[in-house]
């Protein structure tokens, strides 16, 4: 069921965002060589306690898991494509790209959002990837109108990026098997947003839905594999991945991004 929101509920999700938006980017800031992903989950965790809010990942079983996630922030180095687990004896390196997922429970209602960012210097490959991958995000939140459909997001997110295969030499992988979703009264709503689709098709956007879009794009092939851990994704061909996400509230004019400062 697709819920939507109340004025009340926007106001409270809007500030949920922005303390969001502003714990993501302290975590930005810390990630360098030599950090371990455990660091960075840590700080994540003392920043959203000191706001006053919970972090919304944190022992989060999702359907069908054999146990809850064990920490706050999902942290996915080069070949992980999403839900790594932190963990202390996890170093990061000059090169490496790493993408942050992190969620907020703020006055009880949830907000979601990711980054992928370069640890050090990194190649232009990866570069690439990260720039198309954000772009990607923005062609998608730009798609998400409302009258429009959950089918243009998908439909505005793929093409873009087969117009960037052209441009960048390369042949991107879309992945497919995870999607964008709904937000806000629960970290996973209905409906799913997949990142690829086509426009007209698919659930109905309404002013007051809030709703995360979140590309996942490979360097190679859309593939993904999950690790025996039960949470991390891999890319299959082990090529890097980035990904990007904001939650959004559908308006009767251009989204609003509430996941941001
Ligand atoms: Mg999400």
């Amino acid at each position: 069921m697709i819920i939507i929101k109340t004025s009340e509920e926007i106001k409270i999700l809007r500030e949920g965002g922005k303390r969001l938006a502003t714990v993501l980017y302290k975590v930005k800031d810390m990630v360098k060589p030599g950090v371990s992903t455990k660091d960075l989950d840590i700080y994540a965790e003392d920043l959203i306690r000191n706001m006053g809010d919970e972090p919304a990942f944190l022992n989060y079983r999702p359907e069908g898991a054999e146990y809850p996630f064990p920490a706050s922030l999902c942290v996915s180095v080069n070949d992980e494509v999403v839900h790594g687990i932190p963990n202390k004896k996890r170093i990061l390196k000059e090169g490496d790209i790493v993408s942050l997922d992190l969620g907020v429970k703020h006055k009880g209602l949830f907000t979601d959002m990711a980054i992928t960012i370069p640890v050090g210097a990194v190649s232009s490959i990866n570069q690439k990837l990260m720039d198309t991958t954000e772009q990607a995000l923005k062609a998608g939140v730009d798609a998400a109108r409302s009258g429009g459909t959950v089918g243009d997001i998908g439909f505005a997110v793929e093409s873009f990026i087969r117009s960037k295969d052209k441009k960048n030499n390369m042949q991107y992988g879309i992945v497919e098997v995870l999607s964008g979703h709904g937000v806000g009264r629960a970290i996973h709503e209905d409906p799913y947003i997949p990142n690829f689709g086509k426009k007209g098709k698919g659930a109905k956007l309404i002013p007051g839905m809030v709703i995360a879009i979140e590309p996942m794009i490979n360097l190679g092939a859309k593939n993904v594999t999950l690790e025996t851990d039960g949470y991390t994704f891999r890319t299959a061909d082990r090529k890097n991945s980035a990904h990007f996400e904001n939650t959004i509230l559908i308006t009767d004019g251009e989204p609003e991004i509430l996941t941001k400062i």
